[in-house]
């Protein structure tokens, strides 16, 4: 039995609820269905966290895997076949997760949660890291920002990591999403001080589906937009041990995207393409890809979706009320359940589906 892990439930961060998307910040209608490709690229290496998996499930195996030269967590190239073969490219968003050593409190290193985020973290100008980035970039794969733990409050330390990642690419971001899709009162309006175009943090690990609405809204009503995030596959049964359950959720998502001109944004994390640790997972994606480009599905990464349909509008009528002089976002999320990321939009209660609780380790 191995261990479920992912992305705390965005909700626990932001002050805001859930969503109906229909409302003044809406982009245009887009291509219709739409089914756009996430990877948080959270934990490339297995290190020593694997032995706090061993500790929890199944010893023998993580510390082989431990021991070994071959890394398990290490599935760009085999995640870039499978979507090459598919036809298809996806959005890898990637962390620059500061170090315990760095920022760690005494009660940080108390935590053994904090252990597998930190000893699991990576450099992102090590040769192997800049060099994934490089071919993804090279092969049609959009790379973005995985904004670390305290970043969503924390320009500062959100600019670092976002102008790090842009000397290793050498150009521009267009977006990302937050760690533990984590949003502060003011993120979005970091995003947007940035330059980046969308961030695509609003979610759950917990649940999925429309919760927070069908499609792309714009809280700003300028060119900075949100996606929500409609699926991860954390919050499916397991498909190791129950398949046909979890692929049945996935199509009714589909169904429920394409009946309503959805844009549904998946997010699977590179490990679970890993067979022997996630069995069924990479299956699951394939299935889910195969039956959305049957379907007639515009499929691809975030920014590809954002430049061909969104990218259009003119910002120059963008409602910059709450910034101070040098454009740094003002705290004006005071009211309850007024904001979401700092920007007015406000999100009202919507569908929430097929619950199903997952412990984050
Ligand atoms: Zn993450």
């Amino acid at each position: 039995m191995r261990e479920k892990t992912g992305d705390a439930d965005a909700r626990d961060g932001p002050g805001y609820t859930a969503s109906e998307p229909s409302g003044p910040g809406e982009p245009g209608s887009g291509p219709g269905f739409a089914v756009c490709l996430t990877h948080d690229v959270d934990r490339p290496y297995k290190t020593y966290q694997g032995l706090y998996y061993a500790a929890k499930s199944n010893p023998g195996y993580h510390l082989r895997t431990l021991l070994r030269r071959e890394n398990p967590y290490w599935q760009f190239e085999d995640i870039m076949a499978l979507e090459r073969d598919l036809g298809v490219r996806s959005s890898f968003y990637f962390l620059n997760e500061p170090s315990l050593l760095e920022t760690g409190s005494l009660s940080d290193w108390l935590e053994p949660k904090n252990w597998v985020e930190h000893l699991g973290r990576y450099d992102l100008d090590s040769a192997s890291i800049a060099d994934a980035v490089r071919d993804l970039d090279g092969g049609g794969w959009e790379v973005g920002i995985h904004g670390s733990f305290r970043s969503c409050d924390d320009f500062d330390r959100l600019r670092t990591e976002t102008r790090e990642l842009e000397a290793i690419l050498g150009h521009e971001l267009v977006g990302g999403r937050q760690h533990h899709l984590k949003l502060g009162p003011n993120t979005w309006r970091y995003h947007r001080e940035l330059g980046l175009k969308y961030d695509a943090s609003p979610g759950s690990s917990s649940e999925h589906g429309f919760q927070h609405g069908y499609r792309p809204f714009r809280p700003f009503d300028d060119d900075f937009v949100v996606f929500p995030l409609t699926l991860m596959e954390v919050s499916l049964p397991d498909p190791g041990s129950a398949f046909d359950e979890a692929w049945a959720e996935c199509e009714r998502l589909l169904d429920e995207a394409e009946a309503n001109d959805a844009v549904m944004t998946v997010l699977w994390h590179p490990r679970y393409f890993n067979e022997d640790e996630f069995p069924g997972y990479r299956r699951l994606y394939r299935r889910i890809v195969e039956r959305a480009l049957d379907r007639g599905a515009w499929v691809g990464p975030v920014a590809d979706y954002y430049r061909e349909f969104l990218a259009e509008r003119d910002s120059s009528d963008s409602d910059d009320a709450g910034d101070d002089s040098d454009g740094r976002a003002t705290d004006n999320a005071t009211t309850d359940n007024a904001t979401a990321g700092g920007s007015n939009y406000s999100l009202s209660p919507g569908r929430i589906r097929h619950r199903r609780s997952v412990s984050a380790p």
